[in-house]
């Protein structure tokens, strides 16, 4: 296998675009892909100020690494979720990461601030840990990039991430979710602008660009994965893109293109929350609900 740029030895090949790459070219191709979504989709421009969502895994340290090789100002925030050695290994690796290319690094503990972990929370509400860890994280990471001024909220969802939850989205007809299923979720009252700019780049390929371009990532998956449904179905996808290469992003980008603004729902009367007066339907808000069953 070639490169398709210099015709010197291959390190990977991706598939769907009928294409090998040797290390550097590999790298400037994500990076141009990257910037591509981000210019396609009008994200941002180079005078935003941008806050990254980082967990220490490969998809978002990618993510800040290619925002910063591109010239954009992008500071991170992280979110320790109080899982046990997983999160202070994740939290060392955001660290690391970020002293080595001397970025703003902003860290917030869900123990130290709001008085409980993911754990605590799934076993208060004897659910599935992921649902109370996504909602936590979708409060909190807004909550940092308003109150700290971001234009910005810039979120690490791969290609395999977003197919894999339009998949769930579809097989539940969940319409509300689908009509907020977009690349660019602008800004409102309370609530930051949000963009996913790896949309165009799949999993295998976060993570050779995280080890190509010297990335020490958390490797580990945290241990309360098992409950993980959209998990499943990103396997199923996988064997589905293994056997017909490009049926992944077809689908993804289907949707955004085609279909996208046929599942566009208004958003709801939303007023302050009682409690800590961000946005919501109801009188108190999903995570201050959640915050009074698990904080013990
Ligand atoms: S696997 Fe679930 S609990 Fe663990 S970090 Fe991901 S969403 Fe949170
Ligand atoms: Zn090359
Ligand atoms: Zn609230």
């Amino acid at each position: 296998m070639r490169c398709r740029v210099c015709r010197g030895s291959a390190a990977i090949e991706v598939k769907r675009h009928n294409a090998a790459f040797c290390g550097q070219h590999f790298i400037d191709h994500v990076r141009r892909q990257v910037g591509r979504t981000i210019h396609d989709h009008a994200m941002f421009g180079p005078d935003e100020r941008l806050a990254v969502g980082v967990s220490g895994g490969k998809d978002s340290l990618a993510l800040w690494d290619i925002l910063h090789h591109l010239g954009y100002r992008a500071e991170g925030i992280y979110l320790d979720l109080g899982i046990g050695a997983y999160s202070q290994d994740s939290l060392s690796r955001v660290e690391a990461f970020a002293e080595e290319r001397d970025l703003i690094l902003h860290s917030v503990s869900l123990l130290q601030h709001y008085g409980f972990s993911i754990p605590d929370a799934a076993k208060a509400t004897r659910r599935t840990p992921c649902s109370a860890c996504g909602l936590s994280k979708r409060y909190v990471l807004n909550e940092e990039a308003t109150r700290r001024g971001f234009d910005v909220l810039v979120m690490g969802h791969n290609l395999d991430d977003e197919a894999a939850t339009l998949f769930s989205n579809v097989l539940n007809w969940n319409m509300e979710y689908l009509g907020r299923q977009r690349p660019v979720l602008p800004a409102s009252d309370g609530l930051a602008k949000k963009v996913k700019p790896l949309i165009r780049v799949a999993e295998r390929e976060t993570a050779a660009y995280a080890v190509l371009a010297g990335i020490d990532y958390e490797v580990e998956e945290c241990p309360l994965v098992g409950g993980n449904t959209v998990n499943r179905l990103k396997e199923w996808m996988a064997m589905l893109e293994h056997d017909s290469p490009g049926v992944t992003q077809h689908f993804l980008g289907g949707f955004f293109g085609r279909a996208s603004h046929a599942f566009a729902v208004d958003i709801p009367d939303l007023h302050p929350c009682s409690k800590c007066e961000r946005p919501t339907t109801g009188e108190r808000c999903a995570f201050c609900r959640l915050q009074e069953r698990a904080v013990t």
